[in-house]
């Protein structure tokens, strides 16, 4: 899924060039934008108008301002999958993707409700990955990783909210944003598959690990997660 585009492409894309220098640091170098990025303008193939250090960039939403230069750098420390994500302010250009390794997402019905829900049934998502090797994109490509606690389940209420989360959340998965690889918090071992961010609910009877119900400030919870990944409403629109 990753774009073929140019990297300077993408930042022109989402980034249009200030004339007048504000009296501001760039967030990512924390140098005044009145002085030049360190980075150097890549070598250019041709075509298109190449990035210059002392070129400052504005965010075309948000509108915050930082080195092109800067910016550049960063998009091409990370996943390049024609996204910006503005360092200020966390506003999602174009269409995130993470990591998640290849696996499967399943969904079932369950007639009993969840502590909470006493209205509705309940949506299980059941997630399994199998071990594999780290691509390009993981913290230490060519070496294996770990899969531990997979099959995952998951329990959302079967009401208009928790299946508007599981909507998203099959957005989430597509773009491989549920999972990542990299080290558990939990046991502190590497190159394993671990969440990314969107929190679930994997008890669904009991609360033993502090991921289960009641919770009554979940669903807002975890929509807000998923916006924070560029994941919102407006994706199930088009
Ligand atoms: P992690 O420990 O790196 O934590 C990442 C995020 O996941 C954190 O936000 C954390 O709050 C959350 N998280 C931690 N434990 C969770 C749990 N049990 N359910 C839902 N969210 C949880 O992430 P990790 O290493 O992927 O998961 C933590 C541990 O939980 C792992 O040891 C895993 O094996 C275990 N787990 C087991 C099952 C199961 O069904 N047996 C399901 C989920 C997680
Ligand atoms: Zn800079
Ligand atoms: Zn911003």
């Amino acid at each position: 899924r990753a774009s073929a585009q140019r990297p300077e492409e993408v930042i022109q894309r989402y980034m249009e060039v200030v004339a007048g220098v504000p009296d501001e640091d760039c967030i990512i170098c924390m140098d005044q934008l009145s002085n030049p990025s360190g980075y150097e303008t890549p070598s250019t193939e041709e075509g298109g108008q190449s990035i210059l250090p002392d070129t400052v960039g504005k965010f075309i939403k948000c509108g915050h301002t930082l080195h092109m230069l800067c910016m550049l750098a960063m998009y091409n420390n990370g996943t390049k999958d024609g996204s910006l994500q503005c360092p200020s302010c966390k506003t999602i250009y174009g269409e995130k993707t993470g990591t998640q390794p290849k696996g499967k997402m399943e969904i079932y019905s369950i007639a009993q409700s969840l502590p909470g829900h006493p209205d509705c049934g309940t949506i299980q998502i059941i997630y399994s990955i199998p071990p594999g090797i780290q691509g390009p994109e993981h913290p230490n490509p060519g070496q294996p990783y770990t899969c531990r606690g997979f099959p995952r389940f998951c329990f959302l209420p079967d009401n208009d909210k928790g299946r508007k989360v599981l909507e998203l959340l099959k957005v989430a998965w597509m773009r491989r944003l549920i999972f990542t690889v990299g080290t558990s918090s939990t046991t502190g071992e590497p190159d394993t598959v671990v969440w990314n961010g969107i929190h679930h609910k994997t008890e669904m009877m009991s609360n033993l690990s502090g991921h289960g119900y009641p919770d009554p400030n979940y669903l807002d919870n975890v929509l807000s997660e998923l916006a924070s990944q560029g994941v919102t409403e407006d994706c199930l629109k088009l």
